[in-house]
């Protein structure tokens, strides 16, 4: 079997100062506790830090430490066989892109809820192939299946996104998507690992004709930039996003003014915790808009609301100690 094209971690493109990486794989892992438990001595005595999920089916990470701390990392999980052709993704971060290590078994790397799903590998493209696609194949309809607060920071040229909190919403909402059953989806996510499962899932419901970005946006963006792209890339640290500063082209909109902002804030109000884009000068004009337009609509404001310290919080608290 010929050897996997895998990208060098020691590629030119690896960050110099402080590289966050991004990888997955769907493997079987026998012993998911125990290797979970390897993983963490590993990041500890190589002091990293970010989120590694473990499950029977496989590994998601991302992690962020010193240049050669990555490195000895990358190196010790690819001489494990079941990872000698691990592809990386990295960008550039520092020593606050992650607060601190946490390692989880989890019942899958990334929750969809679908059941048990055999991911698709047979329909990837690669990002050379992929922006070919969109050049020469105009029917194409491009489906971005990451969470709403993704797509609003950016997102492919086009593409539709999907109206979901969280992943584990697709099954549901793949009920509004019907009319794309029978036409050619390109569907793409951060980083390749959403797209197995849901490309799985389509094909399961009846989409005959999907495609998958290899490595999702990360890669793209690696070899291509903002081509057939606009704004920034949403990323699950502390950065909240990434951007590619050549010829960037930004979308992201305060969601009560419109202004352009690529800030986000959690709704202040913390049942709701909802995360969306507010720009700096709104909240100056109103600090109220601290909670999101559908909190403000359901009659929510800034007394009222539930947050650590806030008014209602704290008279309740004061009732709770006399009663
Ligand atoms: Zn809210």
């Amino acid at each position: 079997m010929p050897a996997r094209r895998t990208r060098a971690i020691t590629g030119a493109r690896m960050p110099r100062g402080f590289p966050v990486i991004l990888f997955y794989k769907y493997i079987a892992i026998a012993a998911p506790e125990s290797f979970a438990a390897a993983q963490r001595a590993l990041c500890v005595e190589l002091a990293l830090k970010g989120r590694i999920l473990i499950a029977a089916e496989g590994v998601n990470g991302t992690l962020a430490g010193p240049r050669d701390a990555i490195e000895r990392y990358v190196a010790a999980l690819r001489s494990d066989e079941r990872f000698a052709d691990l592809e990386v993704k990295t960008s550039a971060g520092d020593a606050g892109t992650f607060t601190k290590l946490v390692v989880k078994v989890r019942p899958e790397i990334v929750t969809l809820g679908a059941g048990p799903l055999m991911p698709d590998f047979h329909n990837h493209l690669r990002a050379a192939e992929w922006k070919q696609t969109l050049e020469t194949d105009p029917d194409v309809v491009l489906l971005d299946v990451r969470n709403r607060y993704e797509s609003a920071a950016g997102k492919f040229a086009g593409a539709i996104a999907c109206d979901i909190e969280h992943f584990r919403e697709l099954p549901a909402y793949l009920e509004k998507l019907e009319t794309l059953k029978e036409r050619k989806v390109l569907m793409y996510c951060t980083g390749g690992i959403r797209c197995e499962k849901a490309s799985a899932l389509f094909r399961q419901r009846g989409f005959t004709n999907v495609f998958q970005l290899h490595g999702g946006i990360a890669s793209y963006q690696e070899e291509f930039g903002n081509e057939h792209w606009l704004g920034e890339l949403f990323v699950f640290d502390q950065r909240m996003t990434t951007r590619v500063e050549e010829a960037l082209v930004p979308i992201g909109q305060c969601a009560h003014t419109g202004r352009e902002t690529n800030r986000f804030v959690n709704c202040l109000h913390d049942p709701c915790h909802v995360l969306f884009l507010l720009a700096e000068e709104t909240e100056r004009e109103n600090p109220e808009t601290r909670l999101c337009p559908d909190c403000l609509a359901a009659g929510w404001n800034s007394a009222t609301a539930d947050y650590k310290g806030s008014p209602a919080r704290v008279a309740k608290g004061v009732q709770a100690s006399h009663s």
